[in-house]
């Protein structure tokens, strides 16, 4: 069928762009946004119809899959003539699906061609689908996606890498993902700058399996090198480090935090379990011995900062003492704060063919025990840095009681009263009660 369109004049689209899952997720819709704008579309307000909608979809786990395409069908309903463009990895794994869902006009993007998108979704395409899939398995270069500003944030995300060649046994991502590739550093630096130019004060530095970082690329480089260039290319900026498996925690990497005073004291490292046997069953690549003494190595180094650790619970074989030697080696850690996810089967992994899955109500049950631990963990930490003064940057919208939030370097959530002069602003706070998950504070 031939599709006729009512919209002569590209320039005044009406854009939606809908992002589902992490960080890099979040990255790219901010690039699509952009390129949007700088076409001479904009943003679509509550309550207008829109011409286009973007769906950037996530296959992490069931529950991100599932609300994939509950969103796509929710956001065909509210905007039926406008042309649905779906991306994202739950695209990438299941496109024919979605295919044979959506009746609308649809444009489906695969993770490798993203920087195809924009085009794509403003071209009059003369039949109902456009599928821009290719083979992810076999990318070798990642997709540029440059932008301008990340959105109206004061925090910016810049992808660095995508995709992951570990293959742990429960993980999709690398089949919607594709290998690892890593930019360029200077195309890294030349994003920075123009995130500087934007205005934004903090860059977190992001990828699939950002660890991998420069191995792939002609000239080897690594995340270490890649985070001293940017800490001395923009002095004025913080930056933080997403996610970093255990294993690439070097000496080097901590050295690097420690001499530059705009490298955050703040680690994310997965964990996914505290028992061995399960930590081999998911190809982890180390024990639970190891991750202990690279935590204690972190905090050695820098007692004050902020550490998150991931944690998957009910992985099949996850028996009640395999359980507990996770929850123990949780209770015994330093950290700050914990994400708590329940084993999700993903099929095409191999752990979705392991015979000894835990049944749901178990799962979730051990979900919400870690996650109440997690909540300890985290007032004492935020009660360790009481009566402590921090530097916060300030963010540029105020919460419901209308004080001003920012996170200190050390990733602790303050609020406080004060002046919209000081939004965007590093500044001084004094952190005096706690707050539920957060701190109350005062600018000293
Ligand atoms: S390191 Fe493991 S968990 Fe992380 S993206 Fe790669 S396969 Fe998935």
């Amino acid at each position: 069928m031939v599709r006729s369109s009512k919209k002569e004049n590209p320039v005044k689209k009406k854009i939606i762009i809908n992002t589902l899952g992490c960080k890099v997720n979040q990255y790219e819709s901010a690039a699509f946004l952009c390129s949007f704008e700088e076409s001479g579309c904009r943003m679509a307000k509550a309550g207008e119809d829109a011409d286009i909608v973007v769906i950037n979809t996530c296959a992490v786990t069931a529950k991100a899959g599932a609300q994939s395409r509950q969103t796509v069908r929710r956001l065909i309903r509210r905007h039926p003539d406008a042309k649905i463009v779906i991306t994202g990895c739950y695209a990438q794994m299941a496109a024919n699906e979605l295919a044979e869902m959506v009746e609308a006009p649809v444009c489906i993007v695969g993770n490798g061609n993203k920087h195809l998108l924009v085009e794509a979704a403003l071209k009059e395409s003369p039949c109902d689908l456009t599928m821009l899939m290719g083979r992810i398995l076999k990318k070798k270069e990642i997709c540029r996606l440059p932008m301008q500003r990340f959105g109206n944030r004061t925090r910016a995300y810049l992808r660095v890498q995508d995709g992951c060649n570990n293959f742990c046994t429960y993980c999709i991502v690398p089949y919607t993902r594709g290998p690892s590739r890593s930019l360029k550093l200077s195309e890294i630096l030349a994003q920075a700058a123009r995130f500087a130019k934007a205005g934004h004060r903090e860059i977190v530095v992001t990828g699939i399996h950002v660890g991998m970082y420069g191995r792939d690329l002609e000239k080897k480089s690594d995340i270490t090198d890649l985070m001293l260039a940017l800490c001395e290319a923009q002095p004025d900026i913080r930056f933080r480090l997403s996610s970093i498996e255990p294993q690439e925690i070097s000496d080097k990497l901590l050295k690097a935090m420690s001499s530059c005073q705009n490298f955050m004291p703040h680690f994310h490292i997965p964990l996914q379990s505290g028992d061995d046997t399960i930590l081999s069953r998911m190809n982890r690549g180390y024990d639970r011995e190891t991750f202990r003494r690279v935590v204690e190595k972190c905090r050695a180094t820098f007692p004050d900062a902020a550490f998150g650790i991931d944690i998957l619970a009910g992985f099949p074989g996850e028996g009640e003492e395999e359980f507990a030697n996770s929850r123990k080696l949780l209770e015994e850690l330093d950290a700050t704060y914990f994400h708590v996810f329940p084993y999700s089967s993903r099929p095409g992994t191999l752990a979705a063919t392991f015979k000894d899955q835990v049944p749901k109500a178990v799962r979730e049950e051990r979900v919400a025990e870690l996650r109440a631990l997690a909540d300890k963990k985290k007032a004492i930490f935020h009660k360790r840095h009481l009566g402590t003064r921090r530097p916060v940057l300030v963010e540029h919208k105020r919460n419901k009681e209308d004080m001003l939030t920012g996170f200190t370097d050390n990733y602790i959530p303050v609020t406080f009263p004060g002046d919209n002069k000081l939004m965007g602003k590093i500044i001084l706070v004094q952190l005096e009660q706690l707050d539920g998950t957060t701190v109350k504070g005062r600018c000293v």
